[in-house]
């Protein structure tokens, strides 16, 4: 098969790009989640691959950078980080 880096290689569905808030700086904890409300193990991070709430930018957001960036999202990643939440 030949690799297509829009499938998801976990659920092996179809992903969307979507845009997602680029964050600037150092964030002190990566697998926070926002929504969730808590951080995350790397267990569970696992489950979804293709899910993202945010994007680091790097150190120093400069004039004229976009706030979002597009990623791809898989529909079965966003509905294993669903049942995370709950
Ligand atoms: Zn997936």
């Amino acid at each position: 098969m030949i690799y297509d880096a829009s499938i998801c290689e976990l659920h092996g569905e179809r992903m969307t790009r979507f845009p997602v808030p680029i964050t600037w700086g150092h964030p002190t904890d990566w697998n926070y989640h926002p929504s969730a409300g808590r951080t995350l193990s790397e267990d569970e991070l696992a489950r979804f691959p293709h899910y993202l709430e945010r994007v680091n930018g790097g150190c120093v957001k400069f004039r004229g950078m976009s706030d979002t960036a597009d990623v791809y999202i898989c529909p079965a990643c966003v509905s294993a980080f669903q049942r995370l939440r709950k």
